[in-house]
């Protein structure tokens, strides 16, 4: 998307074309904090805007069921090729449409329906596609679920252990979505080689973290590894596999034809930009500055009284416990939407409030250090939450950090052409 095709949408669909001039001016203006949201760079909204969407290419580069893919092969190979290549990944499957069909297929390939899978607890920082009972993944399998220690709020690999030597299941999957620490793969492999299981990591939230260095890799040793290609890595929305190559056939069949139809080719192609993106140096340095900002973010509200699960952060994302403050976290989200923070509500680790009202907000630095915001702007978005927290339906305090949040957006630009 740039300039020019947005001037084309607003001659032929100006309804559309308005939404979406409200959402560049919101996402420019705006201080994104939730976690899983980055800023795709121009390139890859180029690839993503393509006439690659038009094709119909069911089937692996070389082996189709229609005609015409000579380029939709060569953009599908560099896309494995540089995803083998950036993880060390020995098979990379790089259809899947997002993260949740991704982590079917996986089940799919590896489990019988009523198999037992384990995976992390959605209300200590897990996925729905884990297990929770709402989601196909606890409806179809049978599935239980580990947690954090209700002190420390560190996964606790003892009773993930004591778990996994009882239930013995087929799959147990690590990775997280609300989880601010380091998670230990080598653990978690360990636990899956004595029970017997397969080892699945699902690196969604932190796979630039890992690309750049500054989280451990689950490779080469877990057994299959699922990513999200649009939070940290920075890409187009969608995901991807990676397996050992036992594994890569059933992985691949389960994809298609098992779940999914034709890949969606201007994505894929879209992937490859990114993966070509986060080989460069630059990548790391990224990647280490997202680390460092939700380090200095931690330390500013901490010194503004704020409680933080597991009391800080190892990777890209803060879990506040708004229990000492005066609000939930349905209403903290709906005051810093005010002032134009954006983040999200959050349950946290035995949370007595309920999913949709909880206690906790989820913070993450992927998208501002995109913008290219340090350690001295995350301090200032740090005290920012901070007066709009303490400061609760006071709406004169809204308008000055709506202000404040402005000037901070104009001198960190975002899509300067759009
Ligand atoms: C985001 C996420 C997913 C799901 O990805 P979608 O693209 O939203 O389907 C799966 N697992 C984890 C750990 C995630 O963080």
């Amino acid at each position: 998307m740039n300039a020019n095709n947005l001037d084309i949408l607003r001659q032929v669909d100006p309804q559309i074309a308005e939404t979406m001039e409200g959402e560049i001016q919101r996402q420019k203006y705006g201080l994104e904090l939730i976690p899983s949201e980055n800023f795709a760079s121009p390139a890859v909204l180029a690839a993503l805007g393509s006439v690659m969407t038009n094709k119909y290419s069911e089937g692996y580069p070389h082996k189709r069921y229609y005609g015409g893919n000579v380029f939709i092969d060569m953009a599908e190979d560099l896309a494995i090729e540089r995803a083998k290549k950036l993880f060390g990944a020995q098979h990379v499957n790089v259809q899947p449409y997002s993260g949740s069909p991704a982590n079917v297929a996986v089940y799919v390939a590896l489990c019988d329906f009523g198999n037992t899978i384990m995976g992390m607890n959605l209300a200590h920082g897990g996925h729905l596609t884990h297990g929770h009972k709402v989601s196909f993944s606890g409806k179809a399998y049978h599935a239980v679920q580990y947690g954090v220690h209700p002190e420390t709020h560190l996964i606790d690999y003892d009773q993930l252990r004591k778990l996994a030597r009882q239930e013995k299941p087929k799959i147990i999957v690590s990775g997280a979505t609300a989880y601010p620490r380091e998670i230990d793969f080598v653990a978690f492999h360990e636990i899956a080689q004595e029970v017997g299981a397969v080892s699945m990591a699902d690196i969604a939230h932190i796979a630039g973290l890992i690309v750049g260095g500054v989280h451990q890799s689950p490779f080469p040793f877990t057994d299959v590894v699922t990513t999200t290609t649009h939070k940290t890595l920075r890409g187009p929305r969608g995901a991807i596999i990676m397996c050992q190559e036992q594994f890569a056939k059933d992985i691949d069949r389960a994809v298609f034809p098992g779940l999914q139809g034709g890949p969606h080719d201007h994505v894929n192609a879209a992937k490859a930009v990114a993966f070509h993106e986060a080989s460069k140096p630059e990548f790391k340095e990224y990647a280490q500055q997202i680390v460092r900002n939700a380090k200095a973010l931690a330390e500013e509200l901490l010194a503004h009284d704020f409680k933080l699960i597991s009391g800080g952060t190892d990777n890209h994302l803060l879990l506040v416990d708004l229990t000492n403050k005066e609000l939930t976290g349905k209403e903290a989200e709906e005051a810093l939407d005010q002032a134009h923070i954006t983040c999200n509500k959050n349950m946290i680790p035995f949370d007595p409030r309920t999913p949709f009202n909880p206690s906790g907000i989820r913070l993450g630095t992927p998208a501002l250090t995109t913008r290219g915001m340090m350690e001295d702007q995350m301090r200032e978005v740090g005290r920012l939450i901070a007066e709009v927290i303490h400061h609760v339906g006071d709406e004169s305090v809204y308008a000055g950090v709506k202000g404040k949040v402005r000037e901070l957006c104009e001198a960190f630009p975002l899509y300067p052409d759009l």
